[in-house]
């Protein structure tokens, strides 16, 4: 039985350690696959080009946008963001469960176009956690992070558009929640109707041979 890759859309205010929880899952389970986004935004301090982003100018993000590269894209805090599209199909193709961690109107129009996507929020375990580990970081300035908390309060009216959620206290327990929730999609019924179907056309082959004129 093959199968089918599924797309899970991760969102979660800034700060409350969805990278570090997506990489976590990605290194512990081979799986998975994370989607690598294009964005307008500035690399930060220790950030690849090709790693964490593809790192390009507006004109460069407009051009991908005209030839219809990105599944979807947003403008968040002032930079655009975009995930391209080539890759999460060629993963899907091949079995492998994409993660795409974007923001809120990305993952709508997502759930519009994939409608069998997996919407999850990674939610801090309460909003001084958030805060802290907004600081902890280091690399942003005062400003960056009043931006933050601020588009955090205006995401927090944007959860019920989620289907899951995933505390990240315990970083290892995180993890482990986020493969069960995985796993426990793919044996939704729904995205298994061709196997269903191989095991009854097997039993009224079975039943034929065994039974004959019987039916
Ligand atoms: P950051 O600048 O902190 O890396 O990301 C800012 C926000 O943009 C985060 O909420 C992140 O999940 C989101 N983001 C990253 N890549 C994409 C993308 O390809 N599309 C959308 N819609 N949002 C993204």
């Amino acid at each position: 039985m093959d199968r089918k890759g599924i797309l899970i859309v991760v969102s979660g205010y800034s700060g409350v350690g969805k990278d570090t929880l997506m990489k976590a899952v990605t290194a512990r389970y081979s799986q998975y696959a994370l989607s690598i986004s294009v964005t307008t935004r500035e690399p930060r301090e220790n950030e690849l080009d090709g790693r964490e982003y593809f790192f390009k100018t507006r004109e460069e993000f407009d051009e991908m946008i005209d030839r219809g590269e990105l599944i979807e894209y947003a403008l968040f805090c002032g930079n655009y963001y975009g995930t391209p599209k080539k890759y999460v199909e060629e993963q899907l193709r091949r079995g492998r469960d994409v993660i795409l961690e974007i923001e809120q109107k990305g993952a709508r129009q997502i759930k519009e176009k994939v409608p069998d996507s997996v919407l999850v929020f990674v939610m801090p375990p309460d909003a001084a956690t958030l805060e802290m580990r907004l600081r902890g970081r280091g690399t942003e300035p005062e400003e960056v992070i009043r931006q933050r908390l601020l588009k955090a309060v205006e995401e927090s009216t944007y959860v019920d558009n989620y289907e899951y959620m995933i505390v990240n206290g315990d970083l290892d327990k995180a993890v482990e929640e986020f493969h069960q929730l995985v796993e426990s999609q793919h044996k939704e019924l729904d995205r298994n109707l061709e196997f269903a179907q191989e095991i009854q056309d097997e039993l009224k082959h079975l039943v034929s041979v065994k039974y004959p004129g019987a039916e």
